[in-house]
């Protein structure tokens, strides 16, 4: 995602397991926290910062003074010659090498775009990112990024977190080891003397630091240092001293940043001074590992939110508000969907109500498989790790696996996800042309070992089912299969009122397979995008150029929800690779015309080719030399009779002559179902559709006399498959109604003596406001039959339109 997170991410990648300092402690074993430390320390309680100031503060802008003057000469020397800047607009620029800025040029054009203009990004590359003060050293095209772009975004978060660091050690004289943008803010990790922690009494006084740091406008200066140099500027920091001995080469440079006081290992860019965070908040503080390992120091991470004004942060905190009211942790306790427990996290304990949304989502999953003709298939939950050594899973992904031991040497990996099985059953005997396209589908548990630390909710978790398919197709049937996804898309999506973006990867520097055939693809997947996006209600798409995986194309698909939040949940991703890992094939119309003329092949596998067993599975490419390796290779008995356990060799056999490779599609609508039963939770706040409702009706008696009806209206509702409930508490009759509509029951049936008079039911509908107050009584039967005309259409509509408010009421 963004350059500045990757960053951090490659600066704590490859470096974990390493320990810091050799303060190892025992798992589990906790620091102690010392709140007494806390803040700026006791002898200095009551004041907003240390006084004096850390000592480290002063010696490293000595060092940074005098470096900065040789490199500001170095730059005098640096030649100055006419440049051209391109604007996005095609306006052309003149400038002068070395002289010229981004801010110079945004100046030029005006200077409330000036202001507003957060970072400068040459000639379109996402890496070339320039700070609007530094100047430009040759022709370029340039491009001026506010607050609004998403790289814009990210470099002000950062920008923020650099200040947001100054105040921390100004406050705490801690040191600072990493501050990268995240998706909602900043946060700035960092170790307080003796291993105090941070405290909620210590925000407001760090936001007053901030508040004098933004009005001092301190500018960001940027300088270049060797890797001695920047060890010794760091040399009070052994966090900064880890990263810079790890990450930065020998005999390499990189810069830091200046502002105020701190200076700062960073590649930037930054903001042109700290003026432009206009408005700063901190959000929330919690304990970490360096570099997430929890064999290292115990830190303090401080988060924060920043906008270039305030009007911002207030729909940011609005935003943050209706976020935690649909938070489907909070909806999901509330209304008794789905808990965890402490004895299988990440694992969720659906609950009945739980239960009835995730069972009408698979039902109406089931139904469009019906509809465009998949096969819904069963298979293991468990596979002797042979099979995940052919996928490549066994390399690749067994970290996130669950693996068992078996027996001696027999090692068995949960499924984390149902693609080789798929294969498995596809290879299991011949296939034909005509049985293409062949769509499985598979409501399989699936597991992933994910880290105790990343679990989240229904969002992130070990135990999931995915509404998983896999069409094995003829390379030619591609593009019906895409355009069959789009409909399904455009329907399932249209359906939950959520809109979705399409992105399409294509073809990365490094591929397998031919190139002819990712092109035959890739044009027959913009043909389907083409086509989808000019049909009526179509989505535009754009493209990912060289981003697909290895082993083929890809179309992203990102759904949108009610708060406008981005979601990947569906993919579609076409795979070269595993159908030629499982030698899978299929006899084209030539072989099954000449095929039935032959006499009956048997079952036996030695009439099938040699099996070959290869090192390089791509070098294959000569049968007759495939044949002569597999007579080398036969498996022999065990030398001591017993019989040898069942060995499984990898084996990859030519095409057989006659027959053709498929293509095969990993797709999914969903994705893991139950992170998308939260994402429902989050979209519709609770309040779910009457088809997807957990509690459709609940019927109220108005008193004990109406019991017996209340029953019987409640079973022939029942009889329906609707999930109905009867309130035959004590409770008053408004506070029944009440509890009622905070459960979110779709219809709320009250009954008394005029209804069983007539055998009515007096309707209030949850989804429409001028429905609430009593209205007309509505016959059983018309009851019954609209509400299951409603469900049965999965809509969202009054099915008692009818049903207004009195006139006289609303004037009342
Ligand atoms: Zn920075
Ligand atoms: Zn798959």
């Amino acid at each position: 995602m963004e350059a500045a997170q990757k960053a951090v991410q490659s600066v704590t990648d490859g470096v974990k397991n390493v320990a810091i300092g050799g303060d190892k402690k025992a798992p589990g074993a906790k620091k102690e926290k010392k709140a007494a430390k806390a803040g700026a320390g006791d002898a200095s309680a009551g004041l907003l910062e240390l006084k004096p100031a850390p000592e480290f503060l002063q010696s490293r802008l000595d060092l940074f003074d005098r470096l900065k003057k040789r490199q500001d000469e170095d730059f005098a020397k640096k030649p100055r010659e006419p440049i051209t800047i391109t604007m996005p607009d095609g306006s052309i620029k003149a400038g002068t090498s070395y002289e010229t800025t981004p801010g110079d040029i945004a100046k030029g054009i005006s200077n409330s775009l000036y202001k507003r203009t957060v970072v400068a990004r040459l000639d379109g590359d996402k890496e070339q990112l320039w700070d609007l003060d530094r100047p430009l050293e040759k022709s370029c095209r340039l491009e001026l990024l506010d607050f609004e772009d998403e790289q814009g975004k990210m470099v002000f978060w950062h920008s923020s977190a650099h200040i947001l660091g100054e105040a921390s050690e100004r406050r705490f004289g801690c040191s600072l080891c990493i501050g990268p943008p995240i998706d909602n803010g900043f946060y700035y990790e960092m170790a307080l003397p003796e291993s105090a922690a941070v405290q909620t009494t210590d925000w407001k006084p760090l936001e007053t630091i901030v508040s004098s740091i933004v009005k001092e406008k301190q500018k960001f200066e940027r300088l270049a240092l060797t890797k001695e140099e920047l060890l010794e500027m760091f040399s009070y920091n052994k966090y900064k001293q880890h990263i810079i001995k790890d990450k930065i080469a020998d005999g390499t440079s990189t810069t830091v940043y200046r502002n105020g006081p701190l200076i700062d290992l960073c590649r930037g860019p930054h903001v042109p001074d700290t003026g432009r965070i206009e408005s700063f908040a901190i959000m929330k503080n919690s304990a970490s590992y360096f570099l997430g390992d929890n064999n290292n120091d115990s830190l303090q991470r401080i988060y924060g939110v920043s906008f270039p004004d305030k009007k911002k942060m207030a729909e940011h905190k609005k935003f943050l508000e209706e976020a935690a009211k649909r938070d489907h942790r909070k909806i999901g306790r509330d209304q008794e969907l789905f808990f965890f427990s402490d004895l299988s996290p990440g694992s969720a304990m659906w609950l009945p109500h739980g239960t009835r949304i995730y069972n009408t989502l698979l039902d109406y999953i089931r139904q469009q498989y019906w509809k465009r003709n998949y096969q819904e298939v069963i298979t293991p939950n468990m596979y002797n790790s042979e099979l995940w050594k052919t996928s490549g899973h066994w390399d690749h992904y067994k970290d996130d696996m669950f693996v068992i031991d078996m027996e001696e040497e027999v090692k068995f990996g949960l499924k984390p996800m149902n693609c080789p099985g798929h294969c498995i059953m596809f290879g299991h005997r011949e296939r034909s042309h005509r049985e293409l396209p062949w769509r499985v589908a598979d409501f399989g548990v699936l597991h992933r070992n994910e880290a105790t630390g990343a679990l989240s909710g229904l969002t992130r978790v070990r135990r999931f089912v995915q509404d998983d398919a896999h069409i094995f197709c003829r390379e030619d049937q591609i593009k019906g299969e895409i355009s069959d996804l789009f409909d399904f898309l455009h329907e399932m999506y249209g359906l939950l009122g959520m809109t979705f973006k399409l992105k399409l990867s294509t073809r990365p520097e490094k591929f397998m397979g031919q190139i002819e055939t990712w092109d035959r693809a890739e044009a027959m997947l913009r043909e389907s995008l083409d086509e989808f996006a000019s049909a009526e209600g179509g989505v535009a798409w754009t493209l990912n150029e060289g981003d697909g995986a290895f082993y083929g194309p890809k179309i992203d698909i990102t759904i949108v929800d009610c708060l406008n939040r981005d979601w990947q949940c569906a993919t579609i991703q076409l795979d070269f690779m595993q159908p030629q890992n499982f030698n899978l094939e299929y006899m084209t119309a030539e072989t099954t015309v000449a095929k039935t003329k032959e006499p009956e092949a048997t079952d036996a596998p030695a009439s099938g080719p040699p099996k070959v067993k290869v090192k390089n599975p791509q070098a294959v490419i000569d049968s007759a030399h495939a044949a002569k390796e597999a007579a080398k290779e036969i498996i022999t008995p065990s030398k001591d009779g017993k019989e040898a356990p069942k060995k499984f060799e990898r084996f990859l056999k030519p095409l057989s002559s006659g027959c053709a490779r498929p293509v095969m599609i990993h797709r999914a609508m969903c994705g893991s179902i139950e992170r998308f039963t939260a994402i429902l939770c989050e979209h519709y706040a609770g309040k779910w559709p009457f088809w997807l409702s957990p509690r459709q009706i609940l019927v109220i008696p108005v008193g004990v006399g109406f019991f017996p009806y209340a029953e019987e209206v409640a079973a022939i509702f029942k009889k329906e498959k609707m999930f109905v409930d009867i309130d035959l508490s004590g409770n008053t009759l408004q506070k029944k109604i009440r509890t009622g509509q905070l459960a979110q029951y779709n219809f709320i049936f009250v009954v008394g003596d005029e209804e069983r008079q007539g055998r009515q039911v007096n309707v209030r509908y949850r989804d429409d406001t001028s429905a609430q107050d009593r209205g007309n009584p509505i016959g059983i039967d018309e009851a019954v039959e609209k509400i299951a005309k409603l469900r049965d259409e999965r809509g969202s509509y009054n099915p008692f339109p009818s049903i207004v408010k009195p006139a006289a009421k609303e004037a009342a």
